[in-house]
């Protein structure tokens, strides 16, 4: 029997046939590889999906973390906080610009930042003499994190918040989409994102339109409105033309396969439940499902039983980030993280892309029923 791979980004590409070639074809003849017009004509079709606020697209998602972080004016001495479960990039732009990572705990169901631990860890920073400045929220495997929760704690307690929404552009909490959950979003198109690109690509969206100038200047080495007059120092994070041209035509089927990956990841649900511990959305919440998580038992286990089968499975993530060695001696919330040290041990993701064809999730439901038996 075929293997059934996590992702499959040759299904897609297959769909699209030749439309990309054909829009890649075109930069090649304009020659504008830089932002060229694909590039203006992308960030508006993204402001589309964000309730019309201003979008500054850059080169990667952990591009528009720093950017986010450099509008901010983050340095030596500030504490941001983040939580312990996540991909690096969120506490890496972080420790890059001298400023210290503050690692908080995430709750179950939902593997994101838990607005309670953030407060406790908030309070004890402050204490302990740090300068808290502001939150990166993550929205883990495609589900937005709680902004209304963190954005209390963060009123009260005068920083911040950033969504790190890297996993969920496409998502909505009561009806309002990622990117106008918190004051800055950043995203990431990386290829095996929800929304990914041929490279590497990520946007920042923010209602300031202050703000959206003052990326778009760092984002190009803080040059001013004249070519060649900097006025602040910046960085080369611009996204590619090419890279543009490949998302405009992904947009266009984006809407189809969210809900394509919600209808799967719903009977996964139904058909899982009773044997394993499965992903929730909160109430009012919708998720893109960058991921389908499970808690099991005995994972490494279930997983080679899995692998046995030809299903194949990855583990997000094996090693909180506040145990890895370049995190290790950052400070953490008071308690420790005790709820993403058990998910780093129990977590499972299971193949869903909108690719995924009903009969090779029967063939995967079928497999993790046996494996934890
Ligand atoms: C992928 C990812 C990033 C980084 O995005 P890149 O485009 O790969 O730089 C940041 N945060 C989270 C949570 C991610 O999953």
């Amino acid at each position: 029997m075929n293997p059934v791979t996590l992702l499959d980004l040759s299904a897609q590409r297959r769909r699209l046939g030749e439309r990309i070639e054909r829009a890649v074809q075109r930069v090649f003849d304009h020659g504008q590889f830089i932002l060229g017009p694909e590039v203006d004509e992308l960030e508006g079709q993204l402001a589309g999906w964000c309730a019309g606020r201003h979008v500054v697209s850059c080169a990667s998602g952990t591009d528009g973390l720093l950017l986010a972080l450099l509008s901010r004016g983050v340095g030596p001495g500030d504490a941001v906080f983040v939580p312990g479960f996540t991909f690096a990039a969120t506490a890496e732009v972080v420790a890059l610009l001298g400023a210290s990572p503050v690692f908080v705990d995430v709750e179950r169901p939902t593997f994101n930042l838990d607005p309670a631990s953030l407060e406790e860890t908030i309070d004890d920073a402050a204490e302990r003499g740090m300068t808290p400045r502001g939150v990166v929220a993550v929205d883990l495997f495609g589900q937005p994190a709680d902004y209304e929760a963190i954005s209390k704690v963060c009123e009260s307690t005068g920083i911040w918040v950033l969504a790190d929404a890297a996993q969920s552009f496409g998502a909505r909490v009561d009806r309002r989409p990622v990117g106008t959950l918190a004051p800055m979003t950043v995203t990431s198109f990386f290829p095996t994102k929800p929304l990914g690109c041929y490279g590497d690509g990520g946007a920042l969206i923010t209602d300031d339109a202050a703000d959206a100038e003052l990326l778009r200047s760092l984002r190009n080495h803080g040059q001013s409105d004249r070519r060649y007059d900097h006025v602040r120092v910046g960085v080369n994070a611009r996204m590619d033309t090419i890279q543009a041209a490949v998302l405009l035509q992904k947009l266009t089927i984006f809407g189809e396969e969210i809900e394509r990956r919600q209808a799967l990841a719903i009977r996964y649900n139904a058909a899982l439940a009773d044997v394993v511990t499965v992903p929730r959305v909160r109430e009012g919440a919708d998720s893109v499902w960058a991921q389908y998580t499970i808690e099991v038992d005995g994972r490494d286990q279930v997983a080679g039983r899995l692998a046995a089968r030809g299903i194949a499975t990855a583990v997000h993530y094996p090693l909180s980030l506040h145990r890895q060695t370049a995190y290790r001696d950052y400070p953490t919330a008071p308690g420790g993280l005790p709820v993403t040290d058990s998910l780093a041990g129990r977590v499972l993701s299971l193949p869903l892309h909108p690719y995924l064809t009903e009969a090779q999730q029967e063939r995967v439901i079928a497999a993790v029923r046996d494996a934890v038996q």
